[in-house]
């Protein structure tokens, strides 16, 4: 029996990075998904995916577990290369701005954070979803993995590069080939909120739209991935406010504000 090495090639150029770690989209989904699991199983105090218990020795878990799951290992190869352990996890309870962050030291140390508060704000209501550089996340394991992963895409950059920026078109390329990331912020932002910030349409927002050909007219009554529209109708169940609605999901996108 013979086993491969599966060695790395040399890593020169975002296109070596992507032919080495880019993945299609739908292997993205299957590998996080298999972390969202794996940590589940090996965590002591994460239990479920809405979890309300978490340690930094669970962020170390989770960075293990995408190290093998997307980069081979290769990550925790060149941190051991130097000897001394380089990177460190935190939980931070005052950060509330930003979900994550990653340091530099001058002793060449690493350091990743994760504002958990800010996770423990979110998904208090039983359907809300939060979006983390650009992805939807459903839970807070979910939400944490897509801070996590910025914050990878930071390390990785640094150890090829030296230098790291999510401003920058390198950083951009290598986080959306390896986790289909479209954002590259440290912002967590409630799907509720960013309705309000992109399409000016919150919770009682009078609105019209399209359906088979024909226009309907209502309001907003809840916001997940779409809005819940309710329009009047006779035959619709009866709302706690007395009138008869029939519930439409709408595409935010297209829904437009009615006079
Ligand atoms: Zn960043």
């Amino acid at each position: 029996m013979t086993i491969n090495a599966d060695p790395i090639p040399r890593l020169d150029s975002l296109e070596d990075f992507k032919k080495a770690f880019g993945l299609s989209s739908t292997d993205i989904v299957k590998r996080r998904n298999q972390v969202f699991t794996s940590l589940l199983n090996q965590s002591k105090k994460v239990s479920q995916p809405n979890f309300c218990r978490i340690g930094s020795e669970d962020l170390a878990i989770l960075f293990d577990l995408y190290d093998r799951i997307f980069f081979k290992g290769w990550l925790s190869e060149i941190l051991d290369r130097s000897g001394q352990k380089p990177l460190s996890f935190r939980l931070s309870t005052k950060m509330t701005r930003k979900g994550g962050s990653f340091v530099i030291y001058r002793s060449g140390k690493f350091q990743i954070t994760v504002a958990v508060n800010l996770l423990y704000q979110q998904f208090k209501k039983s359907k809300s979803a939060v979006i983390v550089n650009g992805l939807t996340c459903a839970n807070r394991l979910t939400a944490l993995q897509a801070v996590l992963e910025h914050e990878i895409t930071h390390l990785a950059e640094t150890l090829l590069w030296t230098r790291t920026s999510c401003k920058k078109a390198q950083f951009k390329g290598m986080a959306h080939s390896v986790f289909g990331h479209t954002e590259h912020v440290h912002k967590m932002l409630t799907t509720d909120r960013l309705a309000v910030i992109e399409y000016g349409i919150e919770v009682g927002t009078k609105v019209s739209f399209g359906f088979k050909g024909q226009e309907y007219q209502g309001f907003v009554n809840r916001i997940t991935k779409r809005a819940t529209v309710l329009v009047k109708h006779t035959e619709g169940p009866l709302y706690s406010d007395g009138h008869r609605y029939k519930k439409y999901l709408v595409p935010l996108g297209d829904l437009s504000p009615a006079p």
